[in-house]
């Protein structure tokens, strides 16, 4: 199924065109991000193709894997300007939103490099590139490259088909989100006939917590509060959270999540900051009531049920931003079914 502003054919031609690539995802990058930059630079050097990886964050070590074919390197002032001046187009993976590959963003104003969006958000849907390969209903990005990939002529391998798990897993919550279909079962399904083993790619991806950071999560859990007749569940990692155990703002990965099996819950909002007048604000939804516009009527963006939006100031100011919307919102759908 392909978007209709998405520009599948200009893609194709971008790649023709162009012989070094410099690849890039969003800050604080996820299991789609890395696994598309990895996919698709193995993919272009299969092509013979030239690919440097520069993101604004470093590699969690979650997906360092990732990186052991492909170098992925972090922000550094110098090195971000020979990369740019290295290559001859650029392809920004898993965002539209320019603002989101962070440190980079400035460097396109001195450097004039065509660049390709390849991307399924809904916020910013038109991109910033000369080609924007932007399709709200795949699940993942990683889901867009395969299609791309074998509408190419192309031929995956074992490598190749690991990055894109890595992406679709990752992205649908482990095959459990509402963004699953019949489209990414069968991509996942192909992925795996080349000799990938889904357990173990699960649990290198979901063994990497440590005992501060479960603990970490126990502290905001046991506050967490009920609103809205128990339809919405808030919580709040303040600073003291996470310096108490030496943590940093991707610790907070997977904690959204953990309430929405509460009965009766519709959303979910977490409230983190990290260093103090920055709030990160996670929202999630049950699949019930869509929640992407109280992010992006902020800033931010994300997709129906999964969004985020950095704001600045106290936690109270974030919360009297975002939660009297979020109220509105989970009260305006009927009872939820019991299940007995
Ligand atoms: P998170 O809560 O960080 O897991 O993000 C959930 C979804 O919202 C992801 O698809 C993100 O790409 C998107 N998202 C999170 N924060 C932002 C932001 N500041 N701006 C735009 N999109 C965001
Ligand atoms: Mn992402
Ligand atoms: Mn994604």
């Amino acid at each position: 199924m392909t978007h209709k502003s998405s520009d599948r054919g200009k893609f194709h031609e971008f790649v023709d065109r162009y012989r070094t690539f410099l690849l890039t995802t969003h800050i604080n990058p996820d299991g789609d991000g890395l696994g598309s930059e990895a996919a698709l630079a193995l993919w272009l050097q299969s092509r013979g193709k030239h690919v440097l990886i520069l993101n604004d964050s470093v590699t969690p070590p979650a997906f360092a894997f990732l990186s052991r074919h492909v170098p992925m390197e972090s922000f550094e002032v110098e090195v971000a300007e020979q990369r740019f001046d290295q290559s001859d187009a650029l392809i920004v993976l898993d965002t539209s939103n320019r603002q989101r590959i962070g440190r980079l963003a400035p460097l396109l104003d001195r450097h004039p490099i065509p660049i390709a969006v390849v991307d399924h958000h809904v916020s910013h849907a038109q991109g910033f590139g000369q080609v924007n390969v932007i399709e709200p209903e795949a699940a993942a990005t990683g889901e867009i490259l395969y299609d791309l990939i074998l509408e190419s002529g192309g031929r995956l391998t074992p490598e190749i088909a690991e990055a894109i798990y890595v992406a679709l897993m990752t992205d649908t919550g482990s095959f459990r989100y509402s963004n699953t279909d019949t489209h990414t079962h069968r991509v996942a399904a192909d992925l795996l006939s080349f000799g990938l083993d889904p357990q173990d790619l699960h649990a290198r991806v979901h063994s990497h917590a440590s005992a501060g950071r479960m603990r970490f999560f126990g502290e905001v859990l046991s506050a967490l509060e009920l609103h809205a007749d128990g339809r919405l569940v808030v919580l709040e990692a303040t600073p003291e959270h996470f310096q108490r155990h030496g943590l940093q703002g991707a610790d907070t990965d997977g904690l959204v999540d953990l309430p929405r099996g509460i009965a009766g819950v519709e959303a979910v909002v977490l409230f983190s900051e990290v260093d103090p007048g920055k709030v990160k604000v996670s929202l999630r939804s049950n699949g019930r009531v869509s929640i992407d516009h109280v992010a992006s009527r902020l800033g931010g963006g994300g997709h129906p049920h999964a969004a985020g939006v950095l704001l600045r100031g106290t936690r109270a100011d974030a919360r009297s931003r975002i939660l009297p919307e979020l109220e509105r919102i989970v009260a305006s759908v009927g009872p939820r079914e019991v299940w007995t």
